[in-house]
């Protein structure tokens, strides 16, 4: 899948409470893409990310997925769009504390009235080690866990494409090395594209093309 946005910006407020949150970023993803950003507390990231996957829309500038426009959908479409060809995964895991880890997993399915393939659920928690913990709550798992039942579901649908905000962000240097290595593999084996915001540099090595993002401004540090 081909995704291109161009000249997207954010502006929060007005007034003296207005801030650019991004500043006409443009950017080409291709499939297979394993992109990195990073960029100090405050420069614009998760705005970036919440535009790209369609979670938000930009105060201006446009997004097409294989040409197809996304900010010309309605939020029902777009809800749809982004359940069935879109991952997310979240600093703070996100997963319903009174689901099952099993039941977390299958949301985005239940969600479009789809029957979960056992198989396809199964291969998810091997590769992701999970599978003595699907009858588990959230609170029942350790963070390293919980995040990943996070990456299970965000690929329950098969996207095209995972996005990840800080995916480590809220684990110890080991677990957030695991969960790393589990979506490089994952990156690798299931041919998807994946884009990770992160201030570890051994993850931004991982990736093929290199972002920095400073005051807004988005631009590609890729060397070579
Ligand atoms: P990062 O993820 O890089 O830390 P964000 O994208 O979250 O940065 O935020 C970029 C800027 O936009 C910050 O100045 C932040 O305070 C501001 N901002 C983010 N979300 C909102 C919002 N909903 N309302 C007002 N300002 C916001
Ligand atoms: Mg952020």
């Amino acid at each position: 899948m081909n995704i291109e946005a161009k000249e997207l910006s954010k502006i929060y407020g007005s007034g003296e409470n207005r801030v650019t949150a991004l500043n006409n970023a443009g950017l080409k993803i291709a499939s297979n893409d394993f992109i990195s950003i990073m960029g100090p507390s405050g420069s614009g990231k998760s705005t970036l990310l919440h535009l790209l996957s369609g979670l938000d829309r930009p105060t201006s500038g446009s997004l097409t997925y294989d040409g197809k426009d996304i900010y010309g959908l309605t939020d029902k479409e777009l809800s749809a769009f982004r359940r069935q060809r879109i991952g997310f995964i979240f600093q703070q895991f996100n997963l319903l504390p009174v689901l099952t880890a099993r039941e977390n997993i299958l949301m985005p399915l239940l969600l479009d009235k789809k029957q979960p393939e056992e198989a396809y659920l199964a291969q998810l928690a091997d590769l992701l080690g999970i599978r003595e913990r699907l009858t588990h709550l959230p609170h029942e798992l350790s963070g390293g866990q919980q995040q990943r039942v996070a990456i299970a579901r965000a690929l329950i649908a098969k996207p095209d494409i995972i996005f990840a905000d800080e995916p480590t962000g809220n684990l110890d240097s080991k677990s957030g090395g695991e969960v790393m290595e589990m979506l490089q593999n994952i990156w690798k084996n299931m041919k998807k594209s994946l884009v990770v915001i992160t201030h570890d540099n051994r993850i931004a090595k991982m990736a093929n093309r290199r972002f920095l993002i400073v005051d807004g401004v988005l631009s590609e540090v890729t060397a070579g």
